[in-house]
C-alpha cells in the first residue's frame, strides 16, 4: 500500500532543488549577457573615442596644408612670379614640406593653370589645372579661403588625392594662380596602420559628400547603416555609433564615427563584432564551464539527498503503517499482546491484560516482565528470553504462573519472537493466553495417571517408576534404601464377611494410615495390586524401616475395623515384610527385583508366622521355610 505524503513531499524537494539549479543558471545567464552588454558598450566606446582620434588628425592635416598653402601664397605675395621669386617659393615650399610628412607635394599654378613651381622633384601629379573645377572656383571668385578637392586617384591609380588649395593674386587682386597642396591617402593609410583595429577592423575617413579620403575597406559600410553621417544635417550630432553587416564579408562589425566642424572629414572606425566580444567571449565559456560543474554538482548532490529523503519518508511510512497495523491486531486480540525491549522493559502492552490480570496496560507498561513472573518459572522464562537475545532461537513458547491483582493464581503461556522495533533496535513481541483451566486439567489428569483411585495411594506404575529411580540413586549415591510389602490379613474372609464395599473402605483406611508413614518427599506410598500395598523409603536402613512397619501393624490393628474371623485379634490386621537394598553389604544386590522378591519373601515369613507383623528379610532359613 503506497503512501502518498512521502511521494508529494519528496516532489517538492525535487522540485525546490531544480528550482534552485534553474535560479542558479538563470542568474548566471543573466549576469553574462550583462557582461556581454557592457563589453558591446565598451568596444562602441572604445569605436568612438578612436574615431574622434582619427578625425582630429585629420583635421590637423588639412590645417597644416592650409596653413602651407596660406604660407606660399604669402610668400610669393602679390609682386608676380619672376623666376628669382619661385626659386625662393620653392626652396621655402621644400622647407615647408620637410617639417611636415603629412603633405604630399605643394604646387604653384599660374593663372592659366600651368604649373609654375613644385615640390614635386618630377613634376606635379596634375600639371595643367584649368580645367579642375576648383581652379576655375579661385579664378571666377575673388575670396582667399582654401578651397577643398573631392579625392581623385593618382596616376598610378594605387592612390587618392585630395587636394587644399587658395588663390593667388596678383596687383590690384588680379587673378594670378592658385597654390595646391596634395594630400596622399597612403599618408593617412600609413598612420591608421599603427592603429589596432583588429585584424578584421578598419579605419575609413569621408568627405562631406561621402566620397573615401583613405580607400574603403568594405562596400558601402554607410548604406547598410541608418545613421546619417554626411549631408549638410548628419543625423545624430557629430559623434556617434552603430552596428552593420556588409555584404562583401558578411562579418558583424561595430563602427564609431567623428565628424568634423572645421573641415569636411568624418572618421569611422569599424571593429569587429566577434573581435570585440572575443574577451568577453573567452571568459563567459570558462564560466559557463564553471557554473555548469557547479550546478550539476548541486543538482546531483539535491537530487541524492531527495531521493535519501524520498527512502526515509517512505521507510518511516512504512514503520508508522506496520506499527499501526501492529496495534491495530494486538487491540483487537483476545489474546494479551505485548512488545519488549532487550532487557525485558515493556514497551508496549495491549488493553487485553485487563481481562487477564485485572491490571491495566498504565500500571505495567515500562515496567520489567520477568518480575511478576513465579519464582519457580522465572529461570525458565530468563533462559528462554536470553536465547532469543543471542540470536539462537527466533521463537520461544513460556508457561509460567503469576498472580493477578485479586491475588489468585493464573497459569499463562507466552509465545515470544524476535522483531525489530520502529527505531530499528531488538526488541521482542510476546502473545499471552491464559492457561490455568487447561493446566490444571493436565495436572488432575497427570494425578489420574499415576494415582490409584481408590486409596489415592501411588499406583503400581508410579511405583514402579519411582522404584526403578530410587534403585539407582541408592545405587549411585551408597545410601540405603527400603521396602515395605504390606498385605491385609484374610482379607478374602472380610470380604465375604462385610461385602466389597466394606472392604475398599477398610483398604482406604490402611492407605491412609500409609500415606501418614510417607513423611519425606521422596517417599512413596503405593498400591502395589489388590490389598497389597507397599511403602518405599529411600536413605532408610534395615531398621528405621522395620520399626515403621511395626508401627505401621500396631496402627491398623488400633484402628479396630471389625473383623471376626481374623482372631485372635477379631480386627484387621496387616502384615508387613521389609527388605533393605543397602549397597554397601556383600548379601545386598542392588537390583529392584531383589527387593521386591526379598521384602515379598519377608512378608510371605510374616504371613508364615501368624500374621499381624513384620519380618525384615533376608532369613538365612528363609530357603527352607520355602523349600
Ligand atoms: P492372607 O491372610 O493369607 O493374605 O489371606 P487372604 O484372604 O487375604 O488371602 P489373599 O491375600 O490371597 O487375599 C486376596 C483377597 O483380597 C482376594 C480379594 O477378595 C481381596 N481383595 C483383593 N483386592 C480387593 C479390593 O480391591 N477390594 C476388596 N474389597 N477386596 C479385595
Ligand atoms: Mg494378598
Ligand atoms: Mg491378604
Amino acid at each position: 500500500m503506497a503512501s502518498p505524503a512521502p511521494k508529494s513531499l519528496s516532489l517538492k524537494a525535487l522540485a525546490y532543488v531544480l528550482a534552485i539549479c534553474a535560479a542558479i543558471l538563470a542568474f548566471e545567464g543573466w549576469r553574462e549577457w550583462s557582461a556581454h552588454d557592457a563589453a558591446l558598450a565598451k568596444a562602441r566606446h572604445e569605436a568612438r573615442n578612436l574615431a574622434r582620434s582619427m578625425r582630429q588628425h585629420a583635421e590637423d592635416t588639412y590645417e597644416i596644408a592650409e596653413q602651407a598653402v596660406g604660407m606660399v601664397a604669402y610668400e610669393l605675395g602679390t609682386t608676380g612670379t619672376d623666376a628669382a621669386r619661385l626659386g625662393r617659393a620653392e626652396a621655402f615650399m621644400l622647407h615647408l614640406l620637410e617639417g611636415s610628412p603629412r603633405l604630399a607635394e605643394l604646387t604653384v599654378y599660374d593663372a592659366t593653370g600651368h604649373w609654375l613651381v613644385s615640390t614635386a622633384a618630377s613634376g606635379p601629379e596634375v600639371e595643367d589645372r584649368s580645367a579642375d573645377d576648383v581652379f576655375a572656383r579661385h579664378r571666377d571668385s575673388d575670396t582667399l579661403a582654401a578651397a577643398f578637392a573631392e579625392p581623385v586617384p593618382n596616376a598610378a591609380g594605387d592612390a587618392l588625392l585630395t587636394t587644399v588649395s587658395r588663390r593667388l593674386e596678383g596687383p590690384s587682386r588680379r587673378f594670378a594662380g592658385v597654390v595646391v597642396a596634395t594630400i596622399d591617402s597612403r599618408y593617412f593609410n600609413a598612420v591608421h596602420g599603427k592603429v589596432d583595429v583588429g585584424p578584421r577592423g578598419a579605419i575609413t575617413l569621408y568627405d562631406h559628400a561621402g566620397h573615401t579620403l583613405t580607400g574603403e575597406p568594405f562596400t558601402s559600410p554607410i548604406a547598410s547603416s541608418s545613421v546619417a553621417l554626411f549631408g549638410p544635417r548628419p543625423g545624430s550630432g557629430n559623434s556617434g555609433d552603430y552596428e552593420f553587416i556588409p555584404a562583401a564579408d558578411g562579418v558583424a562589425r561595430i563602427a564609431g564615427f567623428d565628424r568634423g566642424a572645421r573641415y569636411p572629414v568624418t572618421a569611422v572606425v569599424a571593429v569587429s563584432r566577434d573581435e570585440a566580444l572575443a574577451d568577453w567571449r573567452h571568459g563567459a565559456l570558462l564560466r559557463g564551464i564553471a557554473t555548469l560543474v557547479f550546478t550539476l554538482a548541486i543538482a546531483g548532490l539535491g537530487l541524492r539527498a531527495t531521493d535519501q529523503f524520498r527512502r526515509r519518508l517512505h521507510s518511516d511510512a512504512v514503520l508508522k503503517q506496520k506499527e499501526g497495523e501492529f496495534r491495530l491486531l494486538a487491540e483487537s486480540a483476545s489474546d494479551l499482546v505485548e512488545r519488549f525491549a532487550a532487557d525485558g522493559t515493556r514497551t508496549y502492552i495491549s488493553p487485553a491484560v485487563e481481562r487477564l490480570t485485572g491490571e491495566t496496560p498504565g500500571e505495567l507498561l515500562g515496567r520489567n516482565a520477568f518480575d511478576v513472573i513465579n519464582d519457580e518459572d522465572r529461570p525458565a522464562v530468563e533462559a528462554a528470553a536470553e536465547r532469543l537475545r543471542q540470536g539462537e532461537s527466533e521463537q520461544e513458547t513460556v508457561a509460567f504462573r503469576r498472580l493477578r491483582r485479586d491475588g489468585r493464581e493464573i497459569w499463562l503461556e507466552t509465545s515470544l519472537r524476535v522483531a525489530a522495533e520502529p527505531s530499528g533496535q531488538f526488541s521482542v513481541v510476546g502473545v499471552t493466553r491464559d492457561i490455568t483451566d487447561r493446566k490444571e486439567l493436565e495436572l488432575r489428569l497427570e494425578g489420574m495417571a499415576l494415582r490409584d483411585g481408590l486409596t489415592e495411594l501411588a499406583n503400581r506404575r508410579a511405583f514402579d517408576t519411582a522404584l526403578a529411580r530410587e534403585v539407582a540413586l541408592a545405587r549411585r549415591t551408597g545410601t540405603p534404601l527400603s521396602l515395605l510389602m504390606i498385605d491385609a490379613d484374610r482379607f478374602k474372609r472380610f470380604n465375604d464377611d462385610h461385602g466389597h464395599l466394606a472392604g475398599d473402605a477398610c483398604l482406604k483406611s490402611i492407605a491412609v494410615l500409609m500415606a501418614r508413614a510417607a513423611r519425606r518427599p521422596a517417599d512413596v506410598a503405593a498400591r502395589f495390586g489388590g490389598e497389597e500395598l507397599a511403602l518405599l523409603l529411600p536413605a532408610t536402613d534395615l531398621a528405621a524401616a522395620r520399626a515403621i512397619g511395626v508401627d505401621l501393624c500396631r496402627q491398623v490393628e488400633a484402628l479396630a475395623i471389625p473383623h471376626p474371623r481374623n482372631l485372635p485379634w477379631a480386627v484387621a490386621t496387616v502384615s508387613i515384610g521389609v527388605a533393605t537394598l543397602d549397597p554397601r553389604r556383600e548379601d545386598a544386590v542392588p537390583e529392584a527385583t531383589w527387593l521386591l522378591g526379598t521384602a515379598d519373601l519377608a512378608l510371605y515369613d510374616a504371613k508364615a508366622q501368624g500374621r499381624n507383623q513384620c519380618i525384615a528379610g533376608p532369613r538365612r532359613f528363609r530357603s527352607r521355610l520355602v523349600g
